[in-house]
């Protein structure tokens, strides 16, 4: 049986494992077939195609993309896209640059909660290009501020506290069409995370399918066994196909590892399994 895991970063983005070291680690734990997407970026991407070619693993190069939904954040993968397309990569450039402008307003932000130096430790702590709430939360852990990640996305950095900052990433639209433009294909990642009510989780369903969506996340490191058959459900009503992925971040979360993760539940058709699939892993 082959082991898929579609969706991990690396320190392309907030990840702690080079691209080579995370594709090294998938390769002894087993995993067959690894998507590589961190967030909002491609910078990883031609190291671990380097890394894959000495290695026994497909390499997927992905892509995960912050979007803003109804006054929320979702994250919509991009599995198999090229990472040379220049539209995607402008897209995810903007994306970049808001990122670095929200950097900055946290930074003042907490300064004047009297917690200054943040945005120097977050550049110290982010590898690459990306500037995430992750690189935040280190810095807030390593100077005592905050006591663990929990923590951090609970006292800090989320609405109503200290360093919150509301940003507008890409519209729904934007990213599918980057993606499909991209020849990749488009998942909702982590679909339970978003607390969406059923009648919301339906609207999302719909405009995503409407736009070009293919899949969901219904096997993510992130479900719990009821979060699973809940959007399990989803895929099978919406007629989405079933994606997998532990959302791997590196070593510090023990509890999350590559290519552990449940099978795809009865019923759902694995994203693998389709005509598209074989199309954009050939290409
Ligand atoms: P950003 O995209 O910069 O807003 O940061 C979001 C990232 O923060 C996610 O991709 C996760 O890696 C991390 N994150 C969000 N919520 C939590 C949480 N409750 N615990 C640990 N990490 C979190
Ligand atoms: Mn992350
Ligand atoms: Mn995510
Ligand atoms: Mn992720």
């Amino acid at each position: 049986m082959c082991c898929y895991d579609l969706h991990s970063h690396s320190t392309a983005s907030d990840g702690t494992l080079t691209p080579a070291a995370l594709l090294e680690k998938a390769c002894t734990l087993g995993v067959n077939v690894l998507a590589l997407t961190d967030h909002d970026t491609l910078d990883g991407v031609a190291e671990a195609r380097r890394a894959s070619a000495t290695l026994d693993l497909q390499l997927i190069p992905g892509v995960e993309i912050s979007v803003s939904w109804k006054s929320m954040t979702l994250h919509v993968l991009g599995l198999s896209v090229d990472p040379d397309n220049p539209t995607l990569l402008d897209g995810l450039q903007g994306l970049q640059v808001m990122r670095e402008q929200r950097a900055q307003q946290i930074g003042h932000k907490l300064a004047k909660a009297g917690i200054p130096g943040a945005l120097e430790g977050v550049r110290r702590h982010s590898r690459g290009k990306i500037l995430s709430r992750t690189h935040f939360a280190q810095f807030l852990i390593e100077s005592g501020r905050a006591a663990s990640m929990q923590d951090v996305f609970k006292n800090f950095l989320v609405k109503g506290k200290p360093g919150y900052v509301r940003c507008e990433w890409a519209s729904l639209e934007q990213a599918l069409g980057w993606i499909r433009g991209a020849g990749g294909l488009p998942v909702i990642a982590h679909p339970a995370r978003y607390r969406l009510t059923r009648s919301k989780l339906r609207t999302l369903a719909g405009e995503f399918r409407e736009a070009g969506g293919l899949g969901l996340e219904v096997v993510s490191g992130s479900h719990n066994r009821d979060e699973t058959l809940h959007m399990a459900a989803v895929s099978r009503e919406h007629k989405l196909f079933a994606s997998c992925g532990s959302d791997y971040h590196g070593p510090e979360k023990p509890w999350v590892e590559l290519g552990r993760l449940r099978g795809i539940p009865e019923g759902c058709t694995p994203i693998w399994h389709s005509e598209a699939w074989t199309v954009a892993t050939a290409a």
